[in-house]
């Protein structure tokens, strides 16, 4: 197929129609002017017809009223039964032939006007005709017309190509920085024209679009830095574990130590991919299609009633202070996990014989409380206890088992519901931890 540009298309377009308006415009100007020429010659030689008509009648001489009024812009001819009676010097005969009551003839270098009217009772039969020679000015503008028009055509076509390179520049940019990006090179904007009309808009919808490529390549990644990152530790102590034991035969409890290394280093395995690909599964764009009429309640007493065991090892008290009947549309999933990350740090992070205190209710929003009166958070550490991976104080938490994706995990789904995450800490004394929907 042929390719054609967009500017050829709008100027053929115009082209036509510019063309067919002036056509048109000219056509019927000429047709106008023309009209109204006629009638006013027409109406001219109408009143000297009748003029010299009533002299006629009052019975003065045709040379007295030639000398009296004609002299040398009329010529007239008087007819009596088709016989001429009398005519100035100029008259043409010939015009006789023609007996409409109005007419132009054509003498090629000039033009002639003829108006002719019939005498009544008691003159009867006897006509008179009045001549006179006329410019042709319809003739003249018909061919100024011919030679304006094409120039006028020709003139706009050109002022709307200049027009439409100008409009069509930002058109042009958006086409060749497309052309330009790349997975790897998602990082050019395209200029915004000024003006605020539509072209303005599809460039920014295309630097959105490019934003949102660029989010879904560095999520992309992320997720990939992440899992060869956390993944490497504990497959190397499978892969150690495996060559040690292979290296040379060994008592069978010492296999079954091996294998348990491996199972719980898979597990782990497991837990972090299946925390990372939640991560990335959900963002804000595609978020809306997942939710659904949830029971927040039922969700939240399911996940307690999970945690009885736990709670009950570290002979923890976890009071529910009040939980109201709340139902509205989220991810199940995500709230879920919501639920039972706050509430395994708050198991984890407190120690044995405390309390922990969770609420949940609705005023405006939907607000989750939990309360712990566990190991706290150091100020300095707080900040940061979201980001992914980021465990606070490693040391003194090494026997609580744990990667550092759990907040990270709360924070990123409490935001896809446009929510927000507060926290509350002081070292040693406990945590608060607020969700609001
Ligand atoms: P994990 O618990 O797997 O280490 P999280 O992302 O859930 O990862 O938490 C990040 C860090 O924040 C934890 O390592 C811990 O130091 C701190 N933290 C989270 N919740 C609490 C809590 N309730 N009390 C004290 N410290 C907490």
């Amino acid at each position: 197929m042929k390719f054609k540009s967009i500017k050829t298309k709008i100027l053929i377009w115009f082209g036509a129609v510019t063309f067919t308006i002036l056509f048109v415009f000219s056509g019927a100007f000429y047709y106008f002017f023309n009209k109204s020429v006629n009638t006013s010659i027409e109406s001219r030689l109408y009143k000297q017809a009748a003029f010299v008509k009533n002299r006629l009648s009052s019975g003065a001489n045709i040379n007295k009223i030639a000398r009296e009024h004609l002299i040398s812009t009329f010529d007239l001819a008087i007819i009596k039964d088709g016989k001429v009676l009398n005519k100035t010097k100029n008259f043409d005969l010939n015009v006789l032939k023609n007996k409409k009551t109005f007419f132009i003839v054509d003498y090629g270098e000039y033009l002639s006007a003829i108006y002719r009217l019939d005498f009544k009772t008691p003159f009867a039969g006897q006509v008179v005709l009045i001549q006179q020679n006329i410019d042709d000015k319809v003739e003249d503008l018909a061919d100024t017309m011919l030679w304006l028009d094409p120039i006028l055509l020709i003139l706009l076509i050109f002022i709307a190509n200049k027009l439409i390179d100008k409009i069509l520049f930002p058109i042009k940019s958006i086409t060749k920085i497309a052309n330009e990006i790349t997975i790897n090179s998602l990082f050019s904007t395209i200029y915004e024209p000024k003006e605020n009309d539509e072209l303005r808009e599809l460039v920014a919808s295309f630097n959105a679009m490019i934003k949102r490529l660029e989010n879904g390549v560095k999520k992309i990644e992320r997720f990939n830095n992440d899992v060869s990152h956390e993944l490497k530790t504990p497959l190397t102590v499978i892969r150690g574990e495996a060559e040690i034991t292979l290296h040379k035969p060994r008592e069978p409890k010492e296999y079954i130590s091996c294998i348990k290394t491996i199972e719980k280093e898979a597990t782990q395995i497991q837990k972090i991919v299946d925390g990372l690909l939640l991560l990335a599964r959900y963002s804000k764009t595609n978020i809306k299609d997942s939710f659904e009429f949830c029971n927040i309640d039922t969700i939240l007493l399911n996940i307690v009633k999970k945690y009885n065991h736990s709670l009950t090892i570290k002979n923890l008290s976890l009071k529910i202070k009040k939980i109201e009947v709340i139902s509205t549309k989220a991810n199940p999933l995500l709230i879920e996990t919501i639920f039972s990350n706050l509430i395994d740090n708050a198991i984890k992070y407190t120690p044995k014989e405390k309390n922990i205190y969770i609420s949940l209710y609705k005023n405006n929003k939907i607000h989750f409380l939990i309360e712990d009166e566990g190991i706290g958070i150091s100020k300095d550490k707080l900040p940061f206890i979201t980001d992914r991976f980021y465990r606070a104080d490693e040391s003194r938490n090494r026997k609580i088992k744990g990667f550092g994706l759990g907040l990270s995990i709360v924070k990123n789904s409490v935001e896809l519901h446009n929510g927000k995450l507060f926290i509350e800490s002081e070292d040693g004394v406990g945590t608060k931890i607020e969700v609001i929907l």
